[in-house]
C-alpha cells in the first residue's frame, strides 16, 4: 500500500528516501542549510519534521490525575479521570481500541470531538458514554487518497491475532466510464474465524471515504463472510458493479477458507 504513495510522490518530482536515519542538521547563522543523514548530506532551506505526537500530560500528572500505561490520561467510558470532578478528552487521553481491546494513544480530531461532547453531557448532569475507537482515518498525498480502519498486519500480530490478508486492485468507477481511477483495497481478517480486523484503501479520487463502509462493518464485528453479499450501491459513475469493498471481502474470505482447507483434517 505504501508503494502506491511513494510512487505518487515520485511522480510529482519528489525524492523519497527510506531506511535512512536523520542524524542532524547543518546551519549557517541560525538558518538551516542541510539535513544530515547516516548516508548523505542533503542541502535544504526548509525542514518539516513529521515525527508523530505525544500527549502533553505534565499538567495532569502534577495535579495528581492518574495516567494510563500509554502515558496518556486514563479515563472511564464517561470520560471521568481518576480524580473526582475532573473529566478529560482529546489527544491527551487514552482511547479504548474496539478491535485490540487495549488502551491506545490515537490523536484524531474525530475522537476528540466526540469525547468533548460526551464529557460535556456528563459535566452538565446528563449521562453519556464514549464506546471506543477503531482508528479510522483518511488523508490525501498529492492526488492519492488513503484510508484506514482497525488494525494493520503488524498491529494485529501485536494484539495477539493471527491475521490473513487480501489485496485487490480495482477502479473507482465502472472500467469503461470516463474518469475511472485505480483503487487498491486491503482487508485483514483473523485466520480461522474470518473476523474482520482492519482495512486499508489507497487510490485516486473517490477512494478514501470507502473506508467508512468497512469501519461500520468493523464496529459491528462483522466477519468477512457476511460482507460478501452486503447490499452496496452501484451505478457506473460511482463504482464497478462489484464494489472494490465486495471484491476485497470475497478475496479475504477465500484466504480464510483456503487456510482452513490446508489446516483442517
Ligand atoms: C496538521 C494537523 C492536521 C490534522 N488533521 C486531522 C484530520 O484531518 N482528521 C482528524 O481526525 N484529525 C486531524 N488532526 C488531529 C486533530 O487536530 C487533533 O486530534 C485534535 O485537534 C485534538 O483535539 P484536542 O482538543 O485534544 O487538542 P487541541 O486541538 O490541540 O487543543 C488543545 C488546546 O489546549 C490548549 N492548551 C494547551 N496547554 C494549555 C494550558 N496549560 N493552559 C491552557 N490551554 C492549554 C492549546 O493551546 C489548544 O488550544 C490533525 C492535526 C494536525 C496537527
Amino acid at each position: 500500500m505504501g508503494a502506491l504513495i511513494t510512487s505518487a510522490m515520485e511522480g510529482y518530482g519528489m525524492e523519497v528516501r527510506m531506511e535512512e536515519t536523520v542524524t542532524g542538521f547543518e546551519t549557517d547563522g541560525g538558518q538551516v542549510t542541510a539535513v544530515v543523514t547516516d548516508q548523505a548530506t542533503i542541502p535544504t532551506d526548509l525542514v518539516i519534521l513529521g515525527l508523530g505526537v505525544a500527549p502533553n500530560t505534565t499538567l495532569a500528572a502534577q495535579a495528581g490525575i492518574p495516567l494510563g500505561a500509554t502515558g496518556a490520561i486514563a479515563v472511564d467510558q464517561r470520560l471521568r479521570t481518576g480524580v473526582e470532578g475532573v473529566w478529560a478528552g482529546g489527544d491527551c487521553v487514552e482511547k479504548f481500541h474496539r478491535v485490540s481491546r487495549r488502551h491506545v494513544r490515537l490523536p484524531l480530531g474525530t475522537h476528540a470531538n466526540k469525547e468533548g461532547r460526551t464529557a460535556g453531557i456528563n459535566i452538565g448532569g446528563g449521562y453519556a458514554t464514549f464506546p471506543g475507537v477503531l482508528g479510522t482515518a483518511v488523508t490525501k498525498i498529492c492526488h492519492v487518497e488513503v484510508g484506514r480502519t482497525g488494525l494493520g498486519v503488524a498491529e494485529a500480530h501485536a494484539a495477539g491475532f493471527d491475521p490473513v490478508t487480501a489485496v485487490v486492485d480495482s477502479t473507482t468507477r465502472a472500467g469503461y466510464y470516463p474518469g475511472a481511477k485505480p483503487i487498491r483495497t486491503k482487508l485483514i481478517a483473523e485466520r480461522g474465524t474470518g473476523r474482520l480486523l482492519g482495512a486499508q484503501i489507497v487510490g485516486e479520487e473517490g477512494a478514501a471515504k470507502r473506508i467508512d463502509v468497512l469501519s461500520v462493518a468493523l464496529w459491528h464485528e462483522t466477519p468477512v463472510e457476511e460482507l460478501l453479499n452486503i447490499d452496496l450501491s452501484y451505478a457506473p459513475p460511482f463504482s464497478p458493479l462489484w464494489d472494490p469493498v465486495l471484491i476485497a471481502a470475497r478475496k479475504a474470505w477465500q484466504a480464510v477458507e483456503n487456510d482452513r482447507s490446508h489446516t483442517e483434517p
